[in-house]
């Protein structure tokens, strides 16, 4: 039995103030059957670790450079984060792919140090409006999965997450049908099965992420193979953010 998974990202948003007050928030979520998470900016991920430690909210970044430490002016490593008390990092959101070009293999590299360094990469995949209409869906996906995952143990493939995210549906206020998700966590699904065999495609967690709100995520996570949402403008609100958890809880 696979436990639901809500997280959110803030990407850059939220100032020191907002931060406080939207952790704070969070601070009050109570114990359940699902886990939660919130991924603010890097400057805020100090004030998560004293706002959010004793809760049942766990904290992570957007971002990281495959590297412990060095001269990589502007850059942050797993390490760095795990002395901040992130436990998770998101790894190849479409953003960082089509505006800062990172490529399969450099995600690979993320997703390998993260996972070195104890944390759990949450790991984007998704196809444009363009690749879909060309009907190349499967294949974006499953070459980013692949790509992504090259030389990443059963172990390890068990314990991290996978998020479906159609480029199409971020920030577009027009969500996949949870069908049109489902689909595409499936074959994600069975994508891990060829890779990693019967025991980590049932283990590994994977999500739907695209326009979700207080609204439609109900619809998601009542398919078999979306495991909860990765959530970005409504996770900059709290109270929706949380009833999304409770949710996923019951
Ligand atoms: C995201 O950026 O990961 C995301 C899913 O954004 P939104 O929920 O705003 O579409």
């Amino acid at each position: 039995m696979r436990r639901p998974l809500i997280a959110g990202n803030w990407k850059m948003n939220g100032d020191r103030q907002e931060a406080e007050a939207l952790l704070k928030a969070i601070a009050g979520a109570e114990p359940g059957k699902a886990d939660l998470v919130v991924c603010p900016p890097f400057t805020a991920l100090a004030q998560a670790q004293d706002l959010l430690r004793d809760t049942v909210a766990q904290w992570g970044a957007q971002n990281v450079y495959p590297e412990p430490a060095g001269a990589y002016t502007g850059e942050i490593s797993p390490q760095m984060l795990q002395s901040l008390g992130c436990r998770w990092c998101i790894c190849g959101h479409s953003e960082r792919r089509q505006l800062f070009g990172e490529t399969d293999e450099l995600i690979n590299r993320k997703v390998k140090a993260v996972l070195d360094a104890g944390l759990t990469p949450i790991l984007c995949v998704g196809e444009s409006a363009e690749e879909r209409q060309n009907g190349q869906t499967a294949s974006i996906v499953q070459r980013e999965v692949e790509a992504g995952l090259s030389g990443v143990s059963a172990e390890e493939a068990a314990r991290l997450v996978i998020a479906y995210e159609p480029i199409w549906a971020i920030g577009a206020g027009q969500a996949a049908t949870a069908a049109e998700a489902e689909e595409v966590c499936s074959w994600i699904r069975e994508c891990m099965f060829r890779c990693f065999g019967t025991e980590v495609s049932g283990q590994v967690r994977i999500l739907y992420g695209g326009s979700v709100n207080g609204r439609n995520v109900s619809d998601f996570l009542k398919e078999p193979d979306i495991d909860g949402a990765l959530i970005g403008g409504a996770s900059l609100r709290a109270e929706e953010f949380i009833s999304m958890y409770n949710r996923a809880k019951a």
